[in-house]
């Protein structure tokens, strides 16, 4: 580890690696030993009527099931476990917010080493609109859904009709194919409480997808790969399963970078994203091979706005938030002199 000079990146990495080694427990996602918590907590917080959550929990059941089906040859028993259990919880914004601020500690340990792309960590990320009517300032919006480690809170706003239905979870059940043209007024009406219904079930479908493989991944690994790699998963899923789903342009572009990866490595990819590489040696390896393909620039390049892109106007782009290395090893000192 130490040569003769070793540049100011990896003096920092090795100075935040000493200081991370305690952190090295709380990378791992949590997962509660007793499931009756999350139902405790979801009685009191759920914005969800107890049959809406019903309907929420067959959902999850069910793209759960079919996720582990695909890939739970890649998964170990724990994370097996954690995707046949439910881990979601619909709750009002703020709610969710508070939630996640007040976990977010337990999971956000980085590894400088792993986690820093030509010597910078990225922490989290927008998704926003460049808008050039008020002297080029950006708005962003933060991401929507949270991870809390342990379970995942998901702000939704109160909204009649708002029910999910497992029997929408497919491209051929689309209430705008055969449409009878001389349906009834009440025929309409039904079919536009549907289609809110197959777009909902559909959208949360894939939105569990996502965020349960942030259950389970390796966080110590850089955030650009961890997001493209939900982003690859929940379009992988809805291709394999027929639902209806499509990413929108610069998440597209994310998903297809670890497709690039995972084209190049096979299994492993899988395996190391899931953090079930146990040879030091290979894992290793891998990441180097993850970082030739996540570079600060491909992630730049795929994070601007895209002609492909299927946002509506003003067109959006992801804004990431990093730091140097050697400022993560200052945070990290400072968190355990306070800790
Ligand atoms: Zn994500």
């Amino acid at each position: 580890m130490f040569r003769d000079n070793p540049s100011p990146v990896e003096m920092n990495v090795a100075d935040a690696q000493a200081n991370s080694q305690d952190e090295a427990e709380n990378r791992k996602p949590f997962y509660l030993r007793d499931s009756s918590t999350r139902e405790e907590i979801e009685t009191q917080i759920s914005i969800l009527s107890p049959t809406e959550r019903e309907e929420y929990g067959e959902l999850e059941s069910t793209v759960s099931e079919q996720f582990v089906a695909a890939y739970g040859q890649f998964l170990n028993e724990e994370q097996k476990e954690y995707w046949l259990e439910r881990q979601m919880i619909y709750t009002a914004p703020e709610l969710a917010h508070a939630f996640v601020e007040n976990w977010k500690t337990d999971v956000d340990a980085i590894d400088p080493e792993t986690s820093n792309i030509e010597g910078r960590i990225f922490e989290s990320y927008e998704i926003g609109t460049v808008d050039t009517t008020h002297q080029g300032t950006p708005i962003s919006t933060p991401t929507h859904h949270l991870l809390a480690g342990r379970f995942i809170m998901h702000p939704i706003l109160p909204e009649p009709s708002r029910g999910v239905s497992v029997q929408w979870l497919s491209r051929g059940t689309d209430p705008r194919t055969n449409v009878d043209v001389n349906e009834s007024e009440e025929d309409v009406k039904r079919r536009w409480e549907n289609l809110r219904s197959y777009r909902r079930t559909n959208s949360t479908g894939t939105m569990i997808i996502h965020e349960k493989v942030h259950g389970i991944q390796d966080l110590a690994l850089p955030l650009p790969a961890l997001e493209a790699a939900a982003y690859y998963y929940e379009r992988d899923m809805a291709e394999r399963c027929g639902w209806d789903h499509k990413l929108f342009g610069n998440t597209d572009k994310l998903a297809d970078l670890y497709n690039e990866f995972v084209q190049k490595i096979g299994g492993d990819a899988h395996r190391l994203i899931f953090g079930n590489v146990t040879d030091q040696r290979q894992q290793s390896e891998l990441v180097a091979h993850l970082k030739k393909i996540f570079t600060l620039d491909t992630i730049a390049q795929a994070s601007s706005w895209n002609e492909d892109d299927r946002w509506p106007e003003p067109r959006k782009h992801i804004r990431w938030q990093s730091i140097s290395v050697a400022e993560a090893g200052q945070r990290l000192k400072r968190n355990q002199t306070h800790s």
